[in-house]
């Protein structure tokens, strides 16, 4: 597993063609996009890292999948009366097949579902107590206390995100927000800013993963049902070109984060800054897949002995 995480940082390191960093958060937009770092947490407590793995990074909306699992702890399968399950085939702050759908946004990890998510976490508490419920949940799944929020990240979302106010206000004006628009908004700008480098983003990531000895935050069944809202929605439109390039459960951030999960084997975490067309981490993607290839892991089937099961183009 060492020489192979050292292989894929030496590919990233020479590939020339990086992607290109968001820049409609102005925080992220000086982010240096010549980075490149990789961690694995296994199930039987292994940990392999290779390049700029302590390097922290702004997780974005990779944390949308713990709180996702903060959200389904407090309402349990009603969260599904307010949010679909299903790919939305559009961008990650489109605001398109809302008014089809009657305020109902299609999944929980495009924007206009995250932040009914947030809303769902958030009510009946302030969104101090909210965040602060967040945190532990993801330091005790990372098993580190040292997990914080940028606040300057937060604070320059908020500044300029008037797409996902307007996703915001037209959930509200559908009756789907409970708490205050701008709360909600606030929250959400504040779950996007945790910051994580690739070794802490693997390690938390275990909790989708199956690991014994570990004490499970989330039941085996909301796990797997986690997993397969990855794999189906975790990448926005790019979510089918990620199934079928990398074959496992993926959750990708515009600060160009992706955890993706082996389910009983392990938790991987990616980061490069540049992004693809689809506003997933370029050289993330391309790990995976070198990763997929040469592991032969995917959760479509096991590789034939000793080897991985087909080239990465195919
Ligand atoms: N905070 C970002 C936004 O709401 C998250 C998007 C992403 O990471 O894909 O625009």
């Amino acid at each position: 597993m060492q020489d192979l995480l050292t292989d894929i940082a030496a590919a990233a390191a020479a590939n020339s063609d990086k992607g290109k960093v968001a820049t409609y958060i102005p925080e992220l937009a000086g982010i240096d996009p010549d980075q490149f770092g990789i961690a694995v947490a296994t199930a039987d407590g292994g940990l392999f890292t290779a390049g700029a793995a302590e390097t922290p990074f702004s997780i974005q909306s990779v944390s949308k999948v713990f709180a996702l699992a903060l959200a389904l702890g407090r309402v349990g399968d009603q969260i599904w009366r307010r949010v679909g399950r299903e790919p939305s085939g559009l961008s990650f702050d489109s605001i398109l097949l809302l008014e089809r759908e009657n305020g109902i946004p299609r999944n929980p990890f495009i924007n206009a579902g995250a932040l009914v998510t947030t809303d769902t976490y958030l009510s009946g508490s302030s969104p101090r107590e909210a965040l602060g419920e967040l945190l532990r949940f993801i330091r005790a799944a990372a098993d580190d206390e040292g997990i914080h929020m940028n606040e300057q990240v937060a604070t320059s979302e908020f500044a300029t995100g008037h797409r996902n106010f307007s996703l915001a206000h037209y959930l509200a004006s559908h009756d789907n927000m409970r708490s205050d628009v701008d709360k909600v908004l606030g929250t959400y700008c504040h779950q996007c800013a945790v910051e994580m480098n690739c070794r802490q983003l693997a390690l938390a990531g275990r909790f989708l993963v199956d690991t014994p000895g570990m004490p499970a935050l989330v039941s085996i069944e909301r796990r797997r049902r986690i997993n397969a809202l990855m794999m189906t929605c975790g990448h926005y439109d790019g979510s089918g070109d990620f199934a079928f390039r990398v074959g496992m459960p993926g959750k990708s951030g515009v600060g160009g984060g992706i955890l993706v999960i082996s389910p009983g084997r392990a938790a991987i975490a990616v980061w490069s800054p540049g992004l693809n067309r689809y506003g997933n981490s370029k050289l993330g993607t391309e790990a995976m897949e070198l990763f997929a290839h040469r592991t032969g892991w995917s959760v479509f089937g096991v590789p034939h002995a000793g080897g991985a099961i087909c080239h990465a183009s195919s």
